[in-house]
């Protein structure tokens, strides 16, 4: 693609690091936010910018946190023996919206992918090993999606404390295989918590 400005050039090759974004899109977005009055772009520049810049991680559970601790893991409310291990925060949002599970979560921040060049060191692994090692978790559910980087994060996690005495179920699978969890509508999401099986038995069933 050919630019007549440096500026656009710079602006497009930005904008179409962002997934889903190519040049001819990023081209786009760059020529609209030009027609928009200056400030409109400084109001979107600004939320970024600040987002990025104030968002934090909960210390315990690696969900985005405006504070130290999550709002989900400083609420005494919840049962903090049963934690629910997911990808992203988009993960515990939709969960969270079913209304139907109570514990807490572990934030692994991905799957484990090589050929996307993600292993376990780059995942919140460790400090979820951790805790169930630390004594204060009585059940682990996995409730990553049925893919095949979902299934091999599952088992390597399941390896690190297989010799643990505690509950490891998986979430029932209503949602078909490949399905993203968020994409889940709520009350199939829901019933798959309530539901949930051993994860050695979904093993035999693979
Ligand atoms: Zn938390």
């Amino acid at each position: 693609m050919e630019f007549s400005s440096k500026l656009i050039e710079k602006a497009v090759n930005e904008m179409s690091q962002l997934p889903g974004i190519g040049k001819r899109t990023a081209l786009r977005l760059v020529l609209h936010l030009l027609k928009q009055p200056k400030e409109q772009t400084g109001f979107l520049a600004q939320a970024i910018v600040t987002m990025r810049e104030d968002i934090k991680y909960c210390d315990s559970c690696h969900n985005i946190s405006d504070s130290v601790l999550c709002e989900i893991c400083s609420n005494k409310n919840r049962n903090h023996q049963i934690i629910c291990v997911v990808e992203d925060i988009r993960d515990v949002m939709a969960i969270e919206n079913t209304g139907q599970f109570r514990g807490i979560y572990h934030v692994l921040g991905g799957k484990i992918s090589p050929i996307d060049g993600v292993g376990p060191s780059q995942l919140n692994i460790t400090t979820l090993v951790q805790k169930v090692k630390s004594g204060s978790v009585n059940e682990i559910i996995f409730a990553l999606s049925s893919t095949m980087e979902g299934d091999t994060t599952n088992f390597y996690i399941y390896k690190q404390i297989g010799d643990s005495e505690i509950i490891v179920s998986t979430i029932a699978r209503g949602i078909s295989v490949g399905d993203e969890l968020e994409y889940a509508d709520e009350v199939t999401l829901g019933r798959s918590i309530l539901h949930r099986v051993p994860f050695e038995k979904s093993l035999k069933n693979n």
